[in-house]
């Protein structure tokens, strides 16, 4: 399983607290079923001591795949060349930049950053080729799946029509998944995936709980990962603090009727 996150905040583009914590939660889940999953991001050096942190403070043993940025051929070849070999059965995107319909990817403030971040398109084009499932979760409207909702995002999302770049063509993201989930945060929309796949086998390692959630918080920010809203080192996600993350999680984890089993 191809896991594919990493997003980083500008104006210093350091890695968010959103998405490598959903990776490493989901990571765990499907190596209980005996599946191989592969975490993929960019190939910088917070972004890489951050994942290898936050896995490490969950107990998991995972491969890490640290992938070049830009839109270089060069990269592009060296892109292809790491997903053929690892030949994935299914990729799941968790808060990843999407590009929009002119290939620019953007933050939610309307710019352009491209160059900070791995250049999905051939990795789209390739799964698409292969027959290779995709699953994205998202939570702002420009990253990877959201090409799903494209019109949606340009109607109702600050910047999704028209962005602060000189491409003027919007943070709404083109790039299109088989399946889409949209989540308050994208690490939250992970752990749903987690828990629908422990409702059906009922395996223990998929479940996210409070104590987990501030164990990887706490190795995401120690490794200098940032909120990616509030640009600060707090234990939050996208604005939301760890209290009320947990709150979230315990809501997901016993009260949903619809996670009941
Ligand atoms: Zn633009």
């Amino acid at each position: 399983v191809a896991i594919l996150t990493g997003f980083r905040t500008p104006p210093r583009y350091v890695q968010e607290t959103d998405g490598p914590l959903g990776a490493a939660l989901l990571s765990r889940c499907l190596s209980s079923f005996n599946l191989k999953p592969y975490i993929m991001f960019e190939d910088v050096l917070i972004t890489k001591s951050a994942i290898k942190s936050i896995t490490h403070s969950i107990g998991l043993d995972v491969e890490l795949i640290p992938l070049p940025v830009g839109t270089s051929l060069r990269s592009e070849l060296k892109i292809l060349r790491t997903i053929n070999d690892i030949n994935p059965s299914i990729a799941i995107f968790i808060e990843k930049p999407g590009p929009n319909r002119f290939g620019i990817y953007h933050s939610m403030k309307g710019i352009d950053i491209t160059k900070y971040h791995v250049n999905v398109i051939p990795l789209l084009e390739y799964f698409k080729r292969n027959n290779i499932p995709t699953i994205g979760i998202g939570d702002g409207g420009n990253e990877v799946g959201m090409g799903v909702v494209e019109e949606s995002v340009r109607k109702y999302v600050p910047y999704g029509n028209m962005c602060n770049c000189p491409c003027r063509g919007g943070i709404a993201s083109s790039a299109k998944t088989d399946g889409l989930i949209i989540s308050l945060t994208s690490n939250l929309g992970a752990y749903e995936l987690g828990k629908m796949i422990y409702d059906s086998y009922k395996m223990g390692k998929c479940l996210i709980n409070e104590s987990l959630e501030e164990v990887m918080l706490r190795a995401a920010v120690n490794s200098g990962c940032i909120d990616g809203v509030l640009g600060t080192r707090s234990l939050s996600v996208d604005g939301i603090f760890l209290d009320r993350l947990k709150d979230f999680i315990r809501y997901l984890v016993v009260k949903s009727p619809v996670f009941r089993s």
